[in-house]
């Protein structure tokens, strides 16, 4: 006739042992890293981890280094970008639909045969 008293007196987690092994079993250590942009990141290891040089930045995705006076340099994009605008500068919308048109027969051509 336990009943439910014995099940109410049972909380999962709670406990000596438990409290034990959440405050001591997993040491860590807070590492800092810096992005170019300034952005600080707290990232938490292990103690036995090994710590990387560079982080992603998770709030621009640059990359994050642990020295904040020389953060690692962005990585370039703007020469894909600007080829990326030169193309689009000349060529029209209808030549994208010419080129695409042509290669689609091409390939139906080369299917078919
Ligand atoms: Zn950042």
């Amino acid at each position: 006739m336990a009943g439910g008293n014995a099940i109410r007196g049972t909380r999962v987690g709670a406990g000596p042992m438990g409290e034990a092994e959440r405050g001591e079993a997993a040491p860590r250590r807070r590492v800092l890293f810096w992005c170019a942009q300034g952005h600080e990141t707290h990232v938490a290891f292990a103690s036995d981890a090994e710590v990387p040089d560079l982080w992603d930045c998770p709030r621009c995705g640059l990359p994050a280094g642990q020295d904040q006076s020389a953060p690692p340099p962005a990585p370039r994009t703007e020469p894909y970008k600007t080829h990326l605008a030169y193309v689009r500068e000349r060529r029209s919308d209808a030549d994208g639909d010419a080129l695409l048109e042509e290669a689609l027969a091409k390939l139906r051509a080369r299917r078919g045969a």
